[in-house]
């Protein structure tokens, strides 16, 4: 059994961290928008797989801060791809 890393989702695109390469969504989970997703590197020769997980607790920390709404915007932007 292979241990996959886990790294938290951003507002940036997904890339590979390895090789910053572009990642295929592997498997996920539509029904719950902030579930971990498997991603995979398109890179032919790097192919690392990966967990991704949604950063609840920067989430919640944005909405009680209150100046940075854009920040929640974008991220349930990305959410709805
Ligand atoms: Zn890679």
């Amino acid at each position: 059994m292979t241990e996959m890393l886990t790294f938290l989702r951003t507002s940036q695109p997904t890339t590979c961290p390895v090789c910053g390469a572009r990642t295929l969504i592997l498997k996920e989970s539509p029904e719950e928008p902030g579930s971990p997703q498997i991603h995979q590197c398109l890179d032919t020769v790097c192919q690392f797989t990966f967990v991704e997980e949604e950063d609840l607790e920067a989430f919640e920390g944005v909405n009680h801060d209150g100046y940075s709404q854009t920040g929640n915007t974008q991220k349930l932007r990305q959410l709805r791809h």
